[in-house]
């Protein structure tokens, strides 16, 4: 089990806190903003409210007992650089730091960071390799690992009915509409007779529809 402590608890921050919590690790989270420490107060092993642009608050920390640091700050720039040069100066050694731009990756890396993150960029590239099927036409993430994704019906299923399509997929797969010409079918039933080059629009998680959408083309 390791030590980490994760400062700056917006998305990426305390989403990466929280499944270090499931893999059962312990984790200090660190904030500003004393709501966000609330609401993760009962879900890590101690969440503080500390401006990390303060030596003093930082030492306060007592951060050099834990394995790693990881600075989750995205848009302040200069609270995260600093942040940097701080925990550089009280020695502790292995920090990965989530980068938001090549500016900030150059000075980071110049810093000595062991680990620089692009979570946006790892995030796209995750998501294209997963979706990246010829009859996927669009998708848009909606969070939590759900995705909205457009996918073309083949000729190959010209006749049949949604339900042979989806046998064998878990519920929480949704078919939101079937889209043919300008006709939409809002919802469709089971018995839905699908014809060639129908436009299907299905809700659900990404690991789910990876496995669906090669189905339909
Ligand atoms: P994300 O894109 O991951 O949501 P944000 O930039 O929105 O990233 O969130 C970063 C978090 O870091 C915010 O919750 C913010 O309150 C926190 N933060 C920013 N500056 C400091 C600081 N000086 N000390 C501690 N936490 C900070």
């Amino acid at each position: 089990m390791g030590q980490f402590a994760v400062i700056g608890l917006g998305r990426f921050g305390s989403a990466a806190s929280l499944e270090l919590m499931k893999m059962g690790h312990s984790v200090l989270g660190v904030d500003t903003n004393p709501k966000l420490v609330d609401k993760y107060a009962d879900e890590l092993t101690h969440a503080v409210i500390a401006d990390v642009t303060d030596p003093g608050a930082l030492e306060e920390l007592g951060l050099d007992n834990y394995d790693v640091v990881l600075v989750a700050i995205g848009e302040d720039i200069q609270a995260s650089l600093l942040c940097v040069v701080h925990l550089k100066s009280l020695g502790i050694q292995t920090l990965w730091v989530k980068a938001s731009s090549h500016a900030q990756h150059l000075i980071l890396s110049k810093l000595g960071v062991s680990r620089i993150v692009h979570p946006e960029e790892e995030m796209g590239i995750r998501v294209a390799q997963a979706l990246s099927y010829p009859m996927v036409n669009d998708y848009i993430s909606i969070g939590n690992g759900e995705f909205v994704v457009e996918v073309d019906i083949s000729d190959r299923l010209n006749g049949a009915p949604l339900s042979q399509v989806l046998a064998g997929e878990p519920d929480s797969i949704h078919v939101l509409l079937v889209k043919r010409k300008t006709q939409i079918t809002v919802h469709p039933p089971n018995d839905f007779i699908l014809h060639a080059k129908d436009i299907l629009v299905m809700l659900g998680q990404l690991a789910t529809l990876k496995n669906v959408a090669p189905k339909l083309a």
